[in-house]
């Protein structure tokens, strides 16, 4: 269940109080420690006792080494089975802790605070959780809901613009798989900040979850999540290996350009569809030079990608604004016209 808190946390105090954990562990990294912990601490009333749990920022950090830390910490500090996890923060820190008090005991209670945009609309939402193996993203995890996602909009306050803008890239991938209203009112925003945003994550978290609930472990329609993310991944990948990290948002926009001009060249899409999508998205988004990246590297990590099944480079695209189509296989030809075009 997904919770707006109130300014005093009251709902968050009210499902401690109705539980009977032993113990309270919270999870977060040093920028979550400083910004957002002192609001959840000078809110929460609990009896509990808690412990702080803190890794360091940085998606470099979501491994099995931070994972086996964790475990450890929690062995020493004596968890039982009903402690509970607060995991405090962005996509790293959910996706973590989820990982870790999910495989902990073979299993224990957590719950997701998120205080990014694209945790607060996507990452916390959704039940996958996981870490990162070798430089292959999210490739050990599991799925396991949190008991409860708590969000509260003005952790955002403190939140750099370019992690904002990278939380709105998911929210403009909502819109145009699923809900052709959300986009058009996102596209609408003059000024993206915080005050500008927060009235419209409450609908991005609703395609999530419900998309999530009809799917729970992608089998069909959740796959049309994935819109943007073949072709985004791939970016994102070959950056960090260049040792030129973007954010998964840039990489994501990358994608929705890239992937609505895929949804065109393969018969899906309307040229002026994909049109309105390149011409937006590139409003907000700054292009990435990709001009180095060769066509068989993109290649091989599309081959990669953990949708595919048989070798067949499996797509989510776009067959209209707010309509998406999902395990799609794309003509070569138009995949490499798709990175001829991106690259112009
Ligand atoms: P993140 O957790 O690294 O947070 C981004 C940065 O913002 C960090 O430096 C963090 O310390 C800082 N920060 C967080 N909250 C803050 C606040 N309120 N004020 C100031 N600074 C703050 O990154 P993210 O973008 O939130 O998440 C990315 C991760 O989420 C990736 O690992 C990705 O794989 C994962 N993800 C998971 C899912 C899923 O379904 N499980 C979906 C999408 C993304
Ligand atoms: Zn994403």
């Amino acid at each position: 269940m997904i919770t707006i808190l109130n300014d005093n946390f009251s709902q968050l105090n009210e499902f401690l109080h109705e539980n009977t954990f032993s113990k309270i562990f919270i999870l977060v990294d040093e920028n979550t420690h400083e910004y957002c912990l002192p609001i959840l601490l000078g809110n929460m009333e609990t009896d509990l006792g808690f412990e702080i749990l803190e890794i360091e920022a940085g998606e470099e950090m979501k491994n099995i080494q931070t994972a086996n830390q964790l475990w450890e910490i929690l062995t020493e500090m004596q968890a039982d089975r009903k402690a509970l996890v607060i995991n405090l923060g962005g996509g790293v820190i959910t996706d973590m802790g989820g990982f870790v008090a999910s495989t902990y005991k073979r299993g224990i209670q957590f719950i997701n605070i998120p205080t990014t945009l694209l945790s607060m609309c996507d990452a916390s939402i959704g039940g996958k959780t996981g870490i990162d193996l070798m430089h292959f993203k999210n490739m050990v995890g599991t799925f396991t809901f949190p008991e409860q996602i708590f969000i509260y909009p003005k952790f955002l306050e403190t939140l750099p613009f370019k992690e904002l803008r990278s939380g709105f890239a998911e929210m403009l991938k909502h819109g145009l798989i699923a809900d052709k209203t959300h986009w058009e009112n996102l596209i609408h925003i003059n000024k993206l900040d915080t005050e500008t945003i927060i009235p419209h994550i409450q609908a991005s978290m609703n395609i999530k979850q419900n998309v999530v609930e009809q799917d729970f472990h992608e089998k069909n329609i959740r796959k049309t999540l994935n819109f943007a993310h073949t072709i985004g991944h791939a970016i994102e990948s070959l950056c960090l290996s260049q040792g030129n990290p973007i954010l998964h948002g840039e990489a994501v926009a990358a994608g929705m350009i890239c992937e609505a001009h895929l949804s065109y060249l393969e018969g899906l899409l309307s040229e002026e569809d994909a049109k309105v999508i390149i011409e937006n998205v590139q409003k907000y988004y700054p292009y990435l030079d990709i001009s180095d990246f060769k066509d068989e590297d993109i290649f091989a990590l599309l081959l990669n990608d953990k949708k595919n099944v048989d070798s067949k480079i499996n797509f989510s695209l776009l067959s209209g604004i707010g309509i998406s189509v999902f395990d799609h296989q794309s003509n070569q030809k138009n995949i490499i016209e798709t990175l001829s075009f991106y690259r112009k």
